[in-house]
């Protein structure tokens, strides 16, 4: 008889590299960019748009890095308790390049955030990656790419990545309204942008913006954001609309009231 409680066995994610902090960059009130280096760097190579990262840090309350080992089904810190793992986006890299630059959205709080505000160059972290990014068909006709502001790293280098003869839509919900400044604007782009406080619920004018927006046929699409709006508009896109889930990459990144969701 097998054991119905046994937790699946799951690919063991690449090593975590041990890194250092080299620089932060508060780039706007909501936007902290640290960049990582350091010799483990050496091979971490990024060649999809929309990759990710997973980024180790001390666990709350610490300061040193626990390096944490794979059960099969997660990782784990010697002690058994689940280690502080935040997925991030990496930029497109060679394997050669001294840094790894990441930017981390700041929200009200979050490990990852606190740790954002307050790090200062030396600090020690690890990244493990990279995670599957996005494949770009090049023969698409359009593109509708949608992102709240976590997803702006993936989303730029998306837009960046689709050929320049191609038309592509942007759906964006911002918190700070300069975050559009920094995405790669060009003839073809259309990028409408909606502004919220952060009172209201996460992802719902980005939905309701996407729900109305016209779509052609073979266009492909790419989403992502909180969690509860990005399946409503999977719900939207596939049982509303009929639009094939193969054109389609709707991806959560971040969910409501929960800590640490590991979306990769
Ligand atoms: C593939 C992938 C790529 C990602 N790339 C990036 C990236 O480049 N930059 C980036 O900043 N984030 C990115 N994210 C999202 C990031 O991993 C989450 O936002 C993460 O949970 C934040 O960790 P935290 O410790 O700050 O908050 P957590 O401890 O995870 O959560 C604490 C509280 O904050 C809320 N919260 C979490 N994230 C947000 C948010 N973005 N906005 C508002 N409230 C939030 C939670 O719902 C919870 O209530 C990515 C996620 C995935 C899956």
């Amino acid at each position: 008889m097998t054991d119905s409680k046994q937790l699946p066995v799951r690919q063991e994610p690449p090593p975590f590299r041990t890194v250092t902090v080299a620089a932060t960059e508060l780039v706007s009130p909501h936007l902290q960019r640290i960049v990582l280096a350091g010799p483990e760097l050496d091979g971490f190579e990024v060649t999809e748009p929309a990759s990710s990262v997973r980024l180790l840090l001390p666990s709350a309350g610490r300061t040193e890095l626990v390096l944490p080992s794979w059960t099969g089904n997660e990782f784990l810190l010697p002690d058994g308790a689940r280690p502080a793992i935040r997925t991030l986006t990496p930029p497109l890299r060679g394997p050669a390049e001294p840094n790894l630059t990441l930017d981390v959205v700041l929200h009200d709080a979050g490990i990852l955030t606190d740790w954002a505000r307050t790090v200062e160059p030396g600090a020690t972290v690890a990244v493990s990656g990279p995670g599957r990014g996005y494949a770009i068909d090049a023969a698409a006709p359009n593109f509708l790419l949608a992102g709240d502001e976590s997803a702006l790293p993936a989303l730029s280098q998306v837009l960046s990545a689709i050929p320049r003869s191609t038309l592509v839509h942007v759906v964006v919900e911002v918190i700070d309204p300069d975050a559009v400044e920094r995405l790669p604007q060009r003839d073809g782009v259309t990028i409408e942008h909606h502004v919220v406080s952060g009172d209201t619920t996460p992802g719902d004018a980005m939905a309701t913006a996407l729900a109305h927006v016209p779509i052609a046929p073979d266009t492909r699409v790419w989403v992502a954001g909180e969690a509860a709006a990005v399946q409503r508009v999977r719900r939207e896109f596939f049982t509303g609309r009929g639009i094939p889930r193969s054109h389609c990459t709707i991806r959560g990144y971040w969910k409501a009231g929960r800590d640490g969701v590991d979306g990769t």
